[in-house]
């Protein structure tokens, strides 16, 4: 819990403020030495420092120690504090402050404009003028942002967390180590004898009911050691739902609060339930074998692990970067082309909102989450090289029949990895130039003549809202129903 709202907090705000800081404390320095007639050569001998080296500092792109703050405040005659001051010294100051502020933003980033430096020869209201309209952009924004801010601020932070990490989480693969120890399992995929045992050794017995409280997978009745899970489980894996109710047992999680300790216990328990499916000393024997022989392949891990293609592709993602050397990216995108999950360390660059949210933009149509869409035989692993502004990618993409709906599940890499798979050699190859928006978004200019203002689309439900809030609400939660449910269920002798 704490390490998503750290990293929110640190990434997303301080560099930004930090490097705001910097530009502003630059500005009074340079305000202080004009109104003392020097030149920026002048500064920098009474500095004994380079002329580009004062530039940097007034122009912000230079942090200075409170060692460096005090030499220029001596040199100019004036003190730290003046130089710290957080009133801006005036008002062209202010402007050139917020502008910069501003070109640093997500709004700026997401208008893929180039930044305008802050020259002398922009003039006031020019200047004014673009923060009018910066200020409006943002402001529409937020009122037509679709997620409730706190949803998409948490996945963002969580999408840098697990980059970070390159997806890896060693205190969970610890514990789903000293589980598998608890009942002798030394190697291979784990069984739904394997997982039933698990639960056994935690002190529980296990129920399989028929009239299950909708949207619960699971429920654990810890005044009688009991685990209820529904005799139907529409497609989900019986083990993943055994192993995420004894993995919320075992990480001793509480229900959660508000969205962002549900998306927490989610991410955990979905990881170490994987974790227990593919324990990570085989399934690392496993891949490095298959890597040497350059055979990589997530339909084999899924095959030899007897799991859902998600999970494989998703414990690949956790072990690639740390036991094969290998960056990767994960997508799993709608059939209408909405991202639903989305993680990177090998800096692919996802589509972004103003807001930096991923979950619920629109993926690229030439990338391999999307063609894989149009592939009549969709038995056969999809593999494509997409050349994109960041580089040349090799991708993987599978499709998945769910209860919510049609995805596809991609595992991708650089150019460069792409050797240790198969599927390497294939000849599919589109060229993506979003977000550009002539890449895949702007009809051609032939059809649009023809058709423009001649077609009604009706809109459906804004898909985004759907990806970014899991499915399985904390606030949803029928009580009274569970209450009854765990009342008529209990046992005879219980109070
Ligand atoms: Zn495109």
């Amino acid at each position: 819990m704490s390490q998503v709202k750290q990293v929110l907090q640190v990434h997303q705000v301080e560099s930004d403020e930090d490097a705001s800081m910097a530009f502003a404390i630059g500005r009074r320095i340079r305000d202080r030495r004009v109104a003392q007639g020097l030149t920026v050569t002048d500064l920098a001998q009474r500095l004994g420092r380079a002329p580009s080296q004062v530039s940097l500092v007034e122009n912000g792109r230079k942090e200075l120690k409170l060692s460096e703050l005090r030499q220029i405040a001596t040199a100019l005659a004036t003190s730290v504090e003046v130089l710290m001051n957080a009133e801006p010294p005036s008002r062209r100051a202010a402007l050139e402050i917020a502008l910069d502020r501003a070109q640093r933003g997500s709004v700026f980033a997401s208008l893929h404009v180039p930044s305008l430096a802050i020259r002398k020869s922009l003039s006031d209201d020019a200047i004014a003028t673009i923060l009018a309209l910066h200020d409006e952009i943002q402001r529409l924004h937020q009122e037509r942002a679709a997620t409730p801010e706190i949803a998409r601020r948490a996945n963002t932070a969580l999408r840098l967390d697990q980059r970070n990490r390159n997806n890896y989480f060693a205190h969970l693969e610890e514990i789903a180590k000293d589980l598998l120890a608890l009942i002798d399992h030394h190697g291979g995929p784990l069984s739904q004898r394997g997982a039933s045992d698990l639960a056994k050794h935690l002190g529980f017995s296990l129920h399989y009911v028929g009239d299950f409280p909708k949207s619960t997978r699971s429920i654990t009745d810890h005044r009688n050691g009991r685990i209820y899970l529904p005799v139907n489980l529409r497609g989900i894996d019986p083990r993943s739902a055994l192993l995420q109710a004894l993995a919320l047992h075992v990480l001793e999680m509480k229900e959660p609060q508000d969205y962002e300790e549900l998306l927490f216990q989610r991410v955990e328990t979905n990881y170490l339930a994987a974790a227990l499916l593919i324990p990570e000393a085989s399934a690392v024997e496993y891949l490095s074998v298959a890597k040497n022989a350059r055979e990589l392949s997530v339909e084999d891990l899924r095959d030899t692990f007897a799991v859902p293609y998600e999970t494989a592709a998703h414990r690949f993602t956790n072990l690639a970067t740390q036991h094969l050397d290998i960056p990767v990216h994960f997508l799993k995108v709608h059939d209408s082309g909405v991202i639903s999950k989305a993680y990177e360390n090998d800096n692919v660059v996802f589509p972004t909102d103003a807001l930096g949210s991923v979950e619920g933009q629109i993926v690229c149509r030439w990338w391999a989450a999307r063609q894989v869409f149009s592939m009549e035989d969709q038995l056969t692993p999809y593999h494509q090289y997409s050349d994109k502004p960041a580089g040349t990618y090799w991708c993987t993409s599978s499709i998945q029949n769910t209860p919510s709906g049609v995805f596809s599940v991609s595992l991708g890499t650089t150019f460069e990895d792409a050797r240790w798979f198969r599927g390497r050699d294939t000849k599919k190859r589109f060229k993506s130039t979003c977000p550009d928006e002539r890449c895949c978004r702007r009809p051609s200019d032939a059809l649009a003549s023809r058709w423009d203002g001649m077609a009604l689309p009706s809109a459906q439900l804004n898909s985004s809202l759907l990806a970014a809030i899991p499915t399985g609400t904390f606030t949803g939660i029928d009580r009274v129903g569970i209450y009854d449910f765990l009342e008529t269920h209990a046992p005879a002798s219980a109070e």
